[in-house]
């Protein structure tokens, strides 16, 4: 059987995502001289920009979200708005003359039958062979809605916050946001400032909430300065200054949580950066609630109930369920083994899983110190790391014939 870590040097590597993660990959194998293709599935790249909503901005600062090879310009300012990234990332695919397929969609990936590398199976019936795949499908991949009960028959106006873009249609209703991340956290501070007559926020765990900046220094500044302290020395060290830098929130039903920032960040759930919400809660704009139970049809009232884990029912005209993403990974490489039991890559980065060498994966992690910045920083490993592979794989393949007349000599002799 042919030896699969052996890639033939003809095929392109493969990079699976035109988002920051595969665009980032791409750009870093180019300039190490091998050829990248990205396949995206949609039919521009930065689809996950396009689809987020009006107000966003970069919550990392400009400096620490650049890609490689290209910072974003100083007029985007410190917290890049949304049009910008995508601006920024058209002209980073230009500026590197990057290789890109819109409208194909990878649904498989397996060995090459001929063990050349990885057979993709894309949209339209396409199989192409490349000698390494980067997998950068997002961490975002798939909008998460928790299996409630009723959700089938609730009548009222539901959304996921994926399709949440601004508060115009809610303007004057009474709306229930369901969970307390970044996305919640905003989309209840905008529907607030969009004229919503009433915004509730359902939280099931108390969130930890930080400033975005504190005297000029970036949360994100810091998460990068203590990254590679234990978390949660780091939770238990910036403690005090938490509390300090954000009020207690208890008597407006949402406490201060019981574990710190880095920890929750180990478990998958980044820290919310204050963008509105503190003082939204502390002036009666925003009200927490308990997390939601089920739904039900709500035979008096015609927008139906939600039932909260508290017993208690409210019946909003709208609910928008920030409750996050899944990555949908186990299609595509499920059935290759690399996926650990919450489905993300057993590795991560240059690092490619010990069964599948040249199958490497990016942005499937939480960092506190920003998701691009680390996007960023893989890419460049991955792309030393394929060159590696590709420079270890050349000298074997040259060195075999020489060893084995060696070898033949070496017969030869002993035999006489
Ligand atoms: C609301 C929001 C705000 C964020 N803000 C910040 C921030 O301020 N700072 C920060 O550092 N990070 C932030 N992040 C996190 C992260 O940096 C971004 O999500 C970033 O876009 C991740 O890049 P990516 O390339 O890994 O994934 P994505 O940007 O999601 O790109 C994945 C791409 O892959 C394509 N694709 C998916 N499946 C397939 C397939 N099977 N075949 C072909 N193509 C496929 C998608 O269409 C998409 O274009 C934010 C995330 C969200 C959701």
């Amino acid at each position: 059987m042919a030896d699969i870590s052996q890639p033939h040097p003809e095929n392109p590597v493969y990079v699976i995502g035109g988002g920051p993660g595969g665009l980032s990959a791409a750009a870093a194998l180019r300039a190490q001289g091998v050829r990248a293709v990205v396949l995206e599935r949609s039919d521009s790249i930065g689809a996950s920009w396009r689809q987020h909503y009006d107000r966003l901005r970069l919550h990392t600062t400009r400096r620490l979200s650049s890609l490689p090879g290209l910072t974003m310009p100083r007029s985007f300012g410190r917290w890049v708005a949304r049009d910008n990234v995508i601006r920024y990332l058209e002209r980073y695919a230009d500026f590197h003359d990057l290789e890109i397929v819109t409208g194909v969609e990878i649904s498989r990936i397996d060995r090459a039958p001929a063990g050349d590398g990885w057979l993709l199976h894309g949209s339209g019936g396409r199989e192409l062979t490349g000698s390494a795949v980067v997998i950068a499908t997002g961490y975002n991949h798939t909008p998460h809605l928790p299996d409630w009960p009723g959700l089938d028959t609730f009548p009222g106006k539901f959304l996921h916050a994926a399709d949440y873009r601004n508060a115009a249609p809610y303007a004057g209703q009474d709306v229930l946001v369901v969970g307390v991340g970044n996305t919640g956290a905003e989309i209840a501070v905008d529907l607030v400032e969009g004229g919503a007559a009433r915004v509730r926020l359902a939280v099931r765990t108390a969130p930890c909430i930080l400033r975005r900046t504190t005297l000029g220094w970036s949360a994100q500044r810091s998460g990068v300065l203590f990254r590679r302290l234990p978390a949660s020395l780091v939770d238990r060290l910036s403690r005090p200054l938490a509390k300090l830098a954000t009020p207690d929130l208890s008597a407006q039903g949402m406490p201060r949580p019981s574990t710190g920032p880095r920890v929750r960040a180990k478990e998958g759930t980044l820290p919310v950066l204050d963008m509105g919400l503190v003082n939204a809660v502390r002036h009666g704009h925003v009200e927490p609630v308990a997390a939601v139970a089920s739904f039900e049809r709500g035979e008096n009232s015609g927008s139906g109930d939600v039932v909260l884990a508290d017993g208690s029912r409210l019946s909003p005209q709208t609910v928008i369920a920030a409750t996050g993403y899944r990555t949908a990974l186990e299609p595509l490489v499920g059935h290759l083994g690399v996926l650990n039991a919450r489905g993300l890559p057993v590795s991560h980065g240059r690092r490619t899983p010990t069964a599948t060498p040249g199958l490497y994966f990016t942005g499937y992690t939480t960092p506190v110190s920003g998701a691009l910045r680390e996007l960023a920083l893989n890419a460049k490993k991955i792309a030393k790391a394929i060159v590696r592979e590709r420079a270890r794989a050349k000298s074997s393949a040259t060195k075999t014939p020489a060893d084995a007349s060696t070898n033949d000599r070496a017969k030869a002799a002993a035999a006489q």
